[in-house]
């Protein structure tokens, strides 16, 4: 089978809505149709793995990024973004194409516009010193699967077409 060579980052809970804090699940698994969209182009997802999760498991409390800030979550998350840069780098010099990465707006770790999460910092920190420049969007905090989302799919297809 001829392989379609395109690649997308996604932040971990795009894939697996079990990981974020109680309460803010937003589906009951996977957000079905970003993920489905990503499928029927025949994109390879790359999941992130969900820093917060690793740093203090499920029953964490909801905090800021000022709150997240020390050096422990720093050094979880600057490890993360070293390894990514590798995954990018081997795909990148195999003439595969990276098409961007899909954060979570407003999340003190995978927000990627406006105030960036400390993920997000640290991995767009690497790739600039690497000269390798990615697209990339936020799932907006209002998407839900169904209507509520035809806002971000447009920008999803315009990202992955
Ligand atoms: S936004 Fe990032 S840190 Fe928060 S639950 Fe999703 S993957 Fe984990």
């Amino acid at each position: 089978m001829e392989r379609n060579k395109r690649i997308i980052l996604i932040s971990h809970c795009i894939l697996n809505q079990n990981s974020v804090v109680y309460p803010l699940a937003r589906a009951k698994g996977a957000y079905k149709d970003i993920i489905i969209e990503l499928i029927n182009n025949d994109i390879g997802i790359h999941q992130l793995p969900c820093p917060e999760y690793r740093y203090l498991g499920l029953k964490r409390e909801p905090m800021t990024k000022e709150q997240y800030d020390n050096k422990n979550f720093r050094n979880i998350n600057k490890r993360i973004a070293n390894d990514t840069v590798i995954v990018i780098k081997e795909y990148l010099s195999n003439g595969y194409e990276v098409l961007g990465i899909i954060g979570i707006n407003e999340s003190p770790t995978c927000g990627i516009n406006g105030n960036k999460g400390i993920l997000m910092e640290e991995l767009i920190y690497i790739l600039n010193k690497e000269n390798i420049q990615l697209k990339h969007i936020d799932v907006p905090t209002d998407y839900y699967d169904g209507e509520k989302g035809n806002k971000f799919m447009a920008e999803l297809n315009n990202l992955i077409k």
